[in-house]
Formats: C-alpha cells, structure tokens, sequence
C-alpha cells in the first residue's frame, strides 16, 4: 500500500514536466475540437476569460444535471464551482461515460476531468492536481439474510468469493485489505459494471460486495448490508497534458481553498454522500430473541407534541408520527405495543428508566439530556427547527427569562441545553406560558416550529405574538433505558419511514383547521363586512326615502282628497247660498227686503187659520212724492216705510211688498182680543212715518181684517176683506186705519 503511494507521486512529478506542444492547443482551438459540447452559462461567455471543457459524469451524489437545463448539483459540481470562483474559469460542459471521458482527456479533446484515482497509468497520459478534490470510502457489503454469518469476527471473512470492479483501485484496496488481515481461502470476481455486480450477489455468485456508500437504495441493493469499511482512497482532477496553464491555476485556487477552510474538502463530499440506512435488515439473532420475550411492549408518549404524536382527548387515540412507528414494528416484527399518554415528561422517562415503559416518545435527541435521565436514544426521526416566540417589536433581552410549562418538554430541554444563562418562568401549560410573556413575566418561549404550528390554530393569544427561528435545531428521537436488542429492532425499523410518509403525515399535521375567534374573522373579513354594511346601510336609507316617498304620497293624495272634499263642500254651500239667494231675491223685493208680491200670493193660497189677521197698508198720495220730490225721494220714503212697517212685527209675521206703494202683512197667532194691540201698533207705525227727520211727512191707510172676526180662515178671502177695510180708509180721508167688521 504505501510503496504503491510512493510510486504514485514519482509518476505525479513525472506528469509535470513540461510536454513539447502543450501549447498548441488555444481556448479557440478547444471549441473547434467537437464532441457534445455545451455552453453551461446562461449569460454570454465574457471576452478574455478563460472556456475551459470539463468532462461532466453523471452518477449519484458527484453529478446530476446530463443536459443544459436540468439543475446540476453535487459534490463534484459544487468543487468545480468553488474553483470558479478562484480562477474565474468558464466552463464547457462536455457529457459522457467514464470510459468515453477519460479517453477525451487523454486525447486533448476535454481539458478537465474529476473523481480520478491517481494510478501510474493514468499519470503517463495526465496532468493530476497537487491537492486532493476529496477522498471516498470503500465498503464491504454483505445480503442482510447472512448479518448473522459475519458477526463474530475476521474468521468469518475466509473462504469468501468478493465481487470488485476490473482493474479498479477498489480491488487494489481489496487484496492490500486481504493480505493485511490474513484472510484464508479468498476468492476475487471482478466484473466490467455494477449491475454484473448487483446480479452476481443476487445471484449468488459472489458473497461480498466491494462498493462506495450506497446513496439511493433501489431493487438491486434493498438488502445489501455494510459489513466492514475497507479504506479510504483520495481522488484529485486530472488535466489535459496540454493545458498546463490549467493546471497551475487549479493548484493556485485549491490551496486558497483550503487556506480559508481546511475541512472543505470532506465538509464538501459528505453533504452529497452519507450512505443511506439499510431498509429490511434482517435482525440480529440476540435481536430475534428478545422479540420472541416481547411479543408486546409499553410506550409512553407526551400528549402535545404534534404533529411528531397527539393524544386526542375525545376519542383517547394517539396519532402522529409515533402510530407510524408502532405500525412498522408491528407490520415488520410483529411487536405490538400499548401506548399510554403522559402529560410530563419527568414522569415519562422516569417509568422508562424504572421499566414500568419500554419506549418514552418523543426524546430530544441531545446525549448529554438523556446521559443526565439515564436514557438511550435512537436515531432521529426528523430534526425540528425552534422558534423563540416573544411579543411586541423589541428584540433585546428575549432570552433573559424564558416561560417553560411540562407540556412542552423541547421548549425545556432546547433551554437546558443551548439557553443555560436564561432564568425559567414556570408555567403550568403552554397556553399559560404565552399568557405570562403577553403580560410580560417572561420575555419568551421556546417551541419546536411543528408544535407552534398546531397551538397556532388553537390559541388565539400566540397568533398575537412573534417569532424568530433559532439556529440550533432539535433532533427527534426515541427514549428507552439500556437495552441493546431494543435499541437495534427501533433503529432498524425507522429505516423503513420513507420520505413519502413523513411528507403525508406533516402534511396531514398541517390540514387542521385554525379556531378564529370572533375578532380575528372580523378583522381578516373586514372587507366583505364593510361592503356588506354598506349595502345594509344603503338598503336601510333605501327603506327609509322609500317609506317616506311613500308617506309623501299617501299624504298629497289625503291632502288632495281632503282638499276635493273641501271645495266640492264649499261649491256645494256656494251653491246652496246661491240657490238660497236666488230664492230670497226672487221671493224679495229688491228694495225693500221684504217679500214681493208673487212670494205673498204663494203664501196667501197655502196660508189656512183662524188666528191671523191680514193687514193692507198704503201710502197716501205717493204721487205727489214722486212729482214733488223725485223719483229718488219716492225710493227713500217707500224704503223707510218698509224697514218701520217690518220693525213694528214680529218674525212669526210675514210682511211683503205688494204694490209700487203697498204693503201686507200676515200677523199670526192673533185674533179679534187682540184688536187694541193692532191699533196701538198700527198708530206707533203712523207716529214713526211722520217723525222722520229729512223725508216730508207720509201718511198711511190700513185695512186690517182678522180671520176669526170674517170668519174666513183662508189668507187669500182674508185679503179681501182687509182691503175693504183699506178703501173705506181711503174714502174717509185716508191716514188712518179700519178693522173690517
Ligand atoms: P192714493 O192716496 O189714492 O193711494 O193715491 P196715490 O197717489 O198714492 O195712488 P196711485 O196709485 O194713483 O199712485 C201710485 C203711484 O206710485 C203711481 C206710480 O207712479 C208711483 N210709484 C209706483 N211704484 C213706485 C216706485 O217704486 N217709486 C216711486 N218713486 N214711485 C212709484
Ligand atoms: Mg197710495
């Protein structure tokens, strides 16, 4: 092994002597020289800097990315990036098959190549660089179904066939490995390509397998088991013998590489590779033992850690990521299990180490916490990102005292183990905990991000509050007390968790509906609320000019009926005082007021009694008025005698106008008693007439006849007889009355 080094650097220092026609080849030239050939950046190529053509090999883990689109990464791309950025190479990507590349390199039609082994082969032809780009591991991989034949010692490795690639340093590796341990009866089958290598295990063909880590399992190497780790071997980045420019600048940017970080290199390789855990172990026989002891186990887990595990209070069911645990061990060992809630963690783990529980649910994956419990831990299930939760704007001094309730056993555990210097705030749940930071008891929480996630949906005081994510994270674990045999079923199983099912039920964590309070859904719907207050208002103002448009109306149309009513009223008084007017005007005299003759006559036909008294009063000589005086004079004495005439009776008399300068009148309810007090009425009217102050003197003649003395009752005979009893006042001389006898 060692000579074999030596001579690897002889033929290293051989490859960097200069090479007639190394600089035949230009930056122009490499682009002529064919092949798939890709330009990697997406931006133009800049003038003057360097195209350099790197042979680009896909495999797990090193390389991915075959074409110009698909993104590239891996622990060979990220090397060849990080040199970039030293040499300010531009790169040409050029694909192929390890065979296919090496041959280009060699052949000057790729400039650079990774990944190499320095073998005095390759060094005739190639220029290596002086630092390693990294250096893989070799393993021994068994089928799982034969753990047990290799479990007790280096004896069991004699008499075995071992598969290997041909003329690798694998098998250089290998038969170093062979020697140095004195395996007997060893049996070497080298074949051309991995797959030869799959079908000889699966066949049988070979026991051992010589490989890298396995990065991906798939159907081939399901049950391939690393049994030994045969060594390490370095790689380096072979040059085109041409290119020696190239390979000073390389040697320049990877020494300035490991000057800022020394570790580059393995922090750089075991990002990409790290081996994947080996599904479908086969158990241990101690293993299978102890099964078959166990057929059933306890685990206590802690109510409120979702969504790793939750306990539902109403159905008493536990769910989460540990019933996918307890189904694999149930599906893959037939181990059952009864789980039984805890709400603190103290007591979880001190029944674990009293054994009254096997398994405790979830541990927080740091060894020194569960040194300090007396608790083993399994491998992770996932790792958790913390967040600091805190409230208000201020950032300084959130971690001076920290609330930490038993319900949030990582919140504790993260403060013991990365917070020594915080001063706990003991609260009695985690609801109480973020009660007393809101009221500034405490200046923060700390909570796994998936646990803040579900209290999230249901306390309404933390989506007050803020948060931070921490930088250490927590790793999720099994607890139990020292049993190997247990430690070695748990572990193996959680190889069976896929990506696939960790994805559903974090997704499946995620699904559970936030509880809003009423506030919180008015402020987050504040926009449709407020369109719909709107329209509320708009509809309520609508309502309200409606009902008043309405009352308007109602109200025109009353007052306009009203007023309708009103004026036919008043059209019919109107009417009625014009029909009444027109029936005084015409039963009247226009002007004297009293009735006229045709009224009289109508009253004299219909008038039948016998108290009344019929009297005929005639002014003497009105002629001589009307010759003496005038007309107008004539007027005003026939209007003064009518207005004495009507005054002297009362308004159960009817007085009328019967003539030009005659008068009647109808007294009734009298009758011949009553003679005197006609007489002495009758004189008073003479005595008015004369008395007048301005109008010459008038004299009347009256005939009066009453009807029980005539013995008539009729007006109209009466009327005769009162107008006898005139003309005889006339004959003696008028200016005087007489009763008709
Ligand atoms: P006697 O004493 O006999 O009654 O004589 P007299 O003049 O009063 O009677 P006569 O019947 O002869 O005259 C009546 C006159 O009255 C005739 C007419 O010209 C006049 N006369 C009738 N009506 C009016 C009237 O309304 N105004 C005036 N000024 N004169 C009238
Ligand atoms: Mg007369």
């Amino acid at each position: 092994m060692r000579r074999f080094h030596i001579l690897l650097s002889v033929f290293f220092l051989l490859s960097l002597l200069p090479h007639p026609g190394w600089h035949a080849v230009t930056v122009a030239g490499a682009a002529e020289s064919g092949g798939q050939v890709f330009s990697a950046s997406a931006v133009p190529q800049e003038q003057g800097r360097k195209v350099v053509r790197l042979a680009y090999l896909i495999f797990d883990g090193y390389q991915t990315g075959g074409t110009p689109d698909e993104p590239k990464q891996g622990f060979g791309y990220d090397y060849y990036r990080k040199l970039a950025y030293y040499t300010g190479w531009q790169y040409e990507y050029v694909y192929g098959s390890f065979s296919e590349l090496l041959k280009k390199l060699e052949d000057g039609e790729v400039d650079m190549m990774g990944n190499l082994s320095i073998t005095p082969a390759r060094a005739e032809k190639i220029l290596f660089s002086t630092e390693e780009m990294g250096r893989e591991s070799f393993y021994l991989y068994i089928r799982g179904e034969n753990t047990e034949k290799y479990a007790n010692g280096m004896a069991d490795f004699s008499g075995k066939r071992y598969g290997y690639p041909q003329k690798s340093f694998q098998g250089e590796l290998l038969k170093d490995w062979i020697a140095k341990n004195g395996i007997a009866d060893a049996t070497f089958v080298e074949d051309s390509s991995l797959q030869e290598r799959w079908n000889n295990m699966a066949s049988g063909k070979i026991d051992i397998a010589v490989s890298t880590l396995l990065n991906k399992r798939n159907k081939n190497n399901l049950d391939w088991v690393s049994v030994l780790k045969l060594g390490d071997a370095p790689f380096y980045i072979g040059i085109n013998r041409r290119r020696p420019d190239l390979l000073a600048e390389l040697n320049e940017a990877q020494r300035r590489i490991l000057t800022v970080n020394p570790d580059f290199n393995h922090n750089n390789y075991s990002k990409y590779v790290y081996g994947v855990p080996a599904s479908g172990t086969i158990l241990l026989r101690s293993e299978e033992e102890w099964l078959r002891e166990h057929p059933q186990i306890k685990v206590g887990y802690l109510k409120n850690c979702s969504p790793y595990v939750t306990y539902d209070p109403k159905t008493a069911r536990m769910e989460g990521m540990l019933q996918i645990v307890l189904e694999k061990l149930k599906k893959h060992y037939s181990l059952d299990a009864i789980a039984v809630p805890y709400a603190r963690a103290e007591d979880l783990m001190q029944d674990v180490r009293k054994g009254k529980m096997d398994l405790a649910f979830p541990a927080y994956g740091n060894h020194w916490l569960a040194e300090r419990s007396d608790i083993s831990l399994s491998d992770k299930l996932d790792t958790s990102p913390m967040l600091l939760v805190y409230s208000g704007n201020h950032r300084e001094g959130l971690t001076g005292r920290i609330a930490v309730s038993p319900d949030n056993y990582f919140g504790a555990a993260y403060v013991q183990t990365h917070l020594r210097h915080a001063r706990e705030v003991h609260c009695q749940s985690l609801e109480d905990a973020v009660r007393a930071v809101m009221q500034g008891e405490a200046d923060s929480l700390i909570m796994q991000s998936h646990t803040y996630l579900a209290a999230y949906r249901q306390l309404p005081t933390l989506r007050r509050m803020n948060t931070l994510t921490l930088k250490a994270t927590m790793d999720v674990c099994i607890g139990m007390s020292t049993r190997p045999a247990l430690m070695g079923i748990v572990d193996k199983c959680l190889t069976f968790i896929s990506e696939k099912e960790m994805v559903a039920m974090l997704t499946a964590a995620d699904e559970i509906p936030v509880q809003y309070t009423w506030e919180e859904k008015i402020s987050r719907n504040i926009g449709p609320i407020m369109l719909g207050m709107l329209f509320l208002l708009m509809a309520i103002a609508g309502a309200f000019l409606w009902r008043y448009r309405v009352a308007a109306y109602t109200e025109k149309v009353l007052r306009e009926a009203k007023d309708n009513a009103e004026a036919m009223l008043a059209k019919e008084q109107q009417l009625t005082r014009e029909l009444l007017e027109a029936r005084r005007q015409a039963e009247h005299d226009a002007m004297t007021g009293l009735l006229n003759k045709g009224a009289f006559e109508v009253l004299q036909k219909v008038y039948s009694s016998d108290n009344i008294a019929m009297l005929i009063l005639d002014i003497d000589s009105f002629k001589n008025f009307n010759d003496t005086y005038g007309h107008s004079v004539g007027d005003e004495v026939i209007k003064f005698t009518a207005l004495t005439i009507r005054e002297a009776f009362g308004s159960s008399d009817y007085v009328a106008r019967i003539g030009g300068d005659e008068f009647a009148v109808i007294m009734t309810g009298v009758t011949l008693k009553q003679k005197e007090f006609v007489a002495r009425k009758m004189k008073r009217i003479q005595a008015q007439l004369r008395s007048h102050p301005s109008l010459p003197c008038i004299t009347l003649s009256i005939g009066i006849a009453f009807s029980d003395a005539a013995g008539k009752k009729d007006a109209k005979e009466l009327f005769y007889n009162a107008d006898v009893a005139l003309y005889r006042v006339k004959e003696k001389g008028k200016d005087g009355f007489a009763f008709f006898e």
